[in-house]
């Protein structure tokens, strides 16, 4: 007697799909599981590829995320095992994860460059980070950064800039026609 891998369902003329699923359950995965196949597809490419650190990272939570509902599907059925992959979904996730921590490291870093950056300069231009993140001073920082995420300084600072302000790290001031980063709190 057949039983449903999802939901448990058993019975003797119970029609069971091709992957072990009642027409219930099967008609759920067609609508959810390639869907979010396809934005875990679409997603890593998006982290390969953005010149964005930040859109990397809130790509790669969107992966996380998505790996998550995945895993929710249903009871001990493995639902990536089944589109595919070699991995299952535990692996994948934790593997998600540690990507995750990478690139947050690699952000971490970008916000101790322009820490660093006023404290030794004093107020300092977005082009002055950008700078002092390409000197010598920082290659310490860039020596950590994987070289298979690579990523724009240039188009990634503005966000993180923006996000410090909100964090009251830091903030902007209108000196002439240029604005400079500074402490908060400081003039
Ligand atoms: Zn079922």
């Amino acid at each position: 007697m057949g039983a449903c891998k999802r939901c448990g369902k058993k019975g003797l003329f119970l029609k069971l799909s091709a992957i072990g699923l009642c027409t219930d359950c099967q008609q759920r995965y067609d609508i959810e599981i390639p869907r979010e196949n396809e934005i875990i597809k679409e997603s890593l490419k998006i982290v390969q590829s953005s010149p964005n650190l930040n859109t990397k990272i809130s790509r790669c939570e969107l992966i996380i995320d998505t790996l998550k509902k995945m895993k929710n599907f249903g009871g001990d059925f493995d639902v990536i095992h089944d589109i595919g992959c070699d991995t299952g979904v535990d692996e994948m996730l934790s593997m998600y994860e540690d990507l995750y921590q990478i690139l947050s490291k690699m952000k971490n870093n970008i916000e101790t460059v322009i820490l660093e950056c006023i404290d030794q300069n004093g107020p300092s231009s977005k082009q002055s980070f950008i700078d002092y993140y390409n000197s010598d001073n920082t290659k310490y920082i860039r020596d950590e950064t994987d070289d298979d995420l690579i990523f724009d300084i240039s188009k990634t600072l503005p966000d993180i800039l923006i996000e410090m302000e909100g964090h009251l790290d830091i903030k902007k001031n209108k000196t002439g026609s240029k604005y400079l980063y500074t402490f908060f709190g400081k003039e």
